[in-house]
């Protein structure tokens, strides 16, 4: 009788899964995991699919299953994520898998926990050290060693000497849980009229069970995460799990503490920060259903839940949620995919959302609970325009004599004052005033940025760093450099000029140590240890800074100018966003925008407080043009070490666009062009642009693309972006 053969998908970058013979007496269903011989070596795989008719003439080349492992198997749901991820990025199924798979390799048994208590007479030789811990275990509770250790004060030799005098006794305990049940009951906020409807409004999708969508659109400060908690209240109690995405997890400390103030404990975390052993833990616990909630980045998505039944997007409309490198994927799109899979509710939360969730909104696709006012009748801040052309900041200045004003003023009154610019370092550009000379990074497209607190002009792009010179590479002339633009350390210096007896934080991600250091400072701030906050996005988002009622942005300008079609909207995202953190808590917020175009559609929409004519222009304009949500775009870049090679090879592909049919069905292929960044870790880049009606199925056709594509000779590269968030 014929062995019966399975298909195994491997996490490489492998779209096929590879067939092999299950030996007798092995139990092996699809989703287990399984150890397979791939090549010359063993790989860990998933049983992707029975094989009831494997290729004759391969069937006694086929090799047999090594091992089932002991993981818990990836249930149908999360396999049928991958395969429609996989096929939606044009990615092989095999890196989409791997990306299900970031438990790393500490699966596997629990180490033991070694913990100790008071049990026997006092040793015969007494020593400080020892009374100490006598002193601490007095109370006869058993505790870790290392704990038992730190409480004393001593080493953990000195733990072990007692335990060997028969002093102290070791006892094994239970392994740490990842975390502890969160109690929808711990406490209920008093919730406005408002906020009651909008909780009652996603409660109702819970009970209702199923997939659904809803906008929570609320101002900023409106209560949305209070809101929000009531939805995940109900999947506790109906005992299943929820996730809760964020942009930026390495900043959320205080989102921790306030959900540990409503359900009694801190929800598990995924993120890239956690330690290996953290991460297995938390991916096995996920998979067995012992973790309720899970807070995490976009890599959440991912988990092996045993029974996911909501997803909250916080702050949906972040660019953080798109993954840039491998896979390519939007998580918040991918959000709705998977609670469409999975038929739970979906819950997206902004206030300012994307122009394509607005879209979804208006035309009824998603459902939209609205809060329009902030909890306790705190005023929005007033939004004002400082113009740059008429009242300039000095020369060399970068914050005007009004925006300085105003921070003087604040600080006055004990409030605090938060300038934002986007923009890390000291200044973007260093040139030599006696020949003109720039810096510019050897491998990148890009100028070098001048970080005084590293002591180095750096690229952004690579890494690529120099120390400060003291003589211009081109004319030899000594000292000769000026520093162009600002950056948050050139203004901390300005500051300092301006206000010496102030406080001064700036926050980059560049200058702290690690998110524990972050976590810190974001705590201390809200405490009021800081007057002045200089700050890049970071700042920008979620944060509750009680104290603080100003917000000046030192160049509202920034974003507008790159040549992204997006960049109207992310502008009008993210300084909504800044100055919002102004007046959440008492006092009066204001904000205001240094700018040289005080006219522009943007700046005018944020002045006037007016986000639904934003929006009116915008959706008309990319209707319009045919922009996303009213037409489909994708990327290939095209890149390479030498750049005739590269410039040829993007020509070629384009020539072996599926032409005919493109025409009928209103396909256009732009370019290939040079990227915008043409160079970047010495690799050139070339980009083609596919521009599609809404409905059409871009994947599809980008798959029909590459299976003509010529041979990819030496070192090129592609990289496919399905729904392109950047166009640089
Ligand atoms: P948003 O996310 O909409 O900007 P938050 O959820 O951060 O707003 O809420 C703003 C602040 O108001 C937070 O400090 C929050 O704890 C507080 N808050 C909101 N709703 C309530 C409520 N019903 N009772 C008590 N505090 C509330
Ligand atoms: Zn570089």
């Amino acid at each position: 009788m014929a062995k019966r053969v399975v298909d195994v998908l491997v996490p490489v970058a492998l779209d096929r899964a590879y067939s092999y013979r299950v030996p007798d007496g092995l139990a092996v269903a699809p989703g287990d995991f399984v150890s397979v011989p791939l090549g010359a070596r063993e790989a860990t795989g998933v049983v992707w699919a029975e094989n009831p008719a494997p290729d004759i003439r391969l069937d006694n080349r086929l090799k047999d299953i090594e091992s089932k492992l002991d993981y818990p198997a990836l249930r149908p749901e999360l396999r049928s994520f991958v395969e429609w991820l996989a096929n939606y990025t044009v990615s092989s199924r095999g890196m989409v898998l791997r990306m299900c798979l970031r438990m790393g390799e500490h699966l596997g048994e629990e180490r033991e926990r070694i913990g100790v208590r008071l049990a026997g007479a006092p040793p015969a030789r007494m020593t400080p050290a020892r009374a100490r811990v006598l002193a601490a275990l007095d109370d006869g509770m058993v505790r870790a060693k290392s704990e038992a250790a730190r409480e004393a004060g001593v080493s953990a030799g000195v733990i072990d000497g007692l335990v060997d005098e028969g002093t102290l006794q070791t006892v094994v305990l239970p392994p740490e849980p990842v975390a502890e049940n969160p109690d929808p009951d711990f406490t209920q906020p008093e919730f406005s009229t408002d906020q009651r409807m909008a909780a009652d409004a996603l409660k109702a999708t819970i009970a209702k069970d199923g997939y659904s969508v809803t906008l929570l659109d609320g101002v900023t400060g409106s209560g949305k995460t209070e809101v929000y908690f009531e939805a995940v209240a109900d999947a506790i109690r109906k005992g299943r799990q929820s996730l809760i995405l964020m942009p930026e997890i390495a900043l959320t400390a205080q989102f921790l503490d306030r959900f540990a103030a409503r359900f009694g404990v801190r929800p598990a975390e995924w993120h890239s920060e956690l330690t290996p052993r953290k991460r297995a833990r938390t991916w096995a616990a996920v998979a067995k259903g012992e973790v309720p909630v899970v807070v995490g980045a976009r890599s959440a998505l991912f988990l092996p839940y045993a029974d996911l039944g909501l997803i909250v997007v916080d702050e949906e409309h972040d660019p953080a949620y798109k993954q840039e490198d491998g896979v390519h994927y939007h998580a918040r799109d991918m959000a709705v995919v998977r609670g469409h899979i999975a038929k739970i509710p979906i819950v997206l939360s902004s206030a300012t959302p994307a122009v394509e969730t607005e879209t979804n909104a208006r035309r009824g696709r998603y459902a939209r609970v609205a809060l329009p006012e902030r909890f306790g009748g705190q005023r929005l801040p007033s939004v004002e325009p400082i113009d740059l052309r008429a009242a300039p900041p000095p020369r060399g200045r970068f914050i005007s004599p009004m925006l300085a004003g105003e921070v003087k003023i604040a600080l006055e009154r004990k409030e605090q004052a938060l300038l934002f610019l986007n923009r890390r370092g000291y200044a973007p550009l260093t040139l030599c005033r006696a020949c003109g000379f720039r810096f510019a990074c050897p491998n990148c497209d890009a100028w070098l940025v001048d970080h005084r607190f590293k002591k180095q002009l750096v690229c952004h792009h690579c890494g690529f760093g120099l120390p400060h010179p003291h003589q211009c590479p081109k004319c030899a002339a000594v000292d000769s450099f000026v520093a162009c633009g600002p950056g948050v350390e050139r203004l901390e210096e300005e500051v300092h000029e301006l206000f010496p007896e102030a406080r001064v934080l700036v926050l980059s991600s560049d200058l702290v140590a690690g998110i524990e250091r972050m976590r810190e400072e974001f705590a201390e701030i809200a405490q009021g240890l800081f007057d002045i906050v200089i700050g890049t996005q970071l700042v920008a988002k979620g944060h509750n800074f009680p104290m603080l009622n100003l917000v000046g942005v030192v160049d509202a300008d920034l974003g507008l100018s790159n040549g992204d079609p997006r960049a109207a909207e992310r502008t009008f995202q993210l300084l909504h966003q800044v100055v919002g953190r102004a007046g959440r808590d008492a006092g009066i917020g204001r904000g205001f925008l240094q700018t040289h175009q005080p006219d522009h559609p943007v700046m005018r929409a944020l002045i006037a407080q007016d986000r639904e004519a934003f929006y009116d222009a915008e959706i008309e304009l990319r209707e319009k043009t045919h922009y996303p949500p009213f037409g489909r775009l994708a990327s290939i870049i095209v890149s390479g070490g030498d750049k005739h090679e590269t410039a040829s090879y993007a020509r070629e592909l384009a020539r072996w666009a599926p032409l005919n049919e493109n025409m009928k069905e209103g396909v256009r292929v732009l370019g290939p062009a040079e990227a915008p960044l043409a160079l970047i870790r010495g690799r050139h880049r070339m980009r083609l642009l596919l521009k599609a009606p809404r409905h059409y199925d871009l994947s599809a056709y980008m798959r029909r693309w590459l299976a003509k594509a010529p041979k990819r000779r030496g070192s090129i590269k592609l990289d496919i972006d399905i729904d392109p968030q950047s166009f640089l």
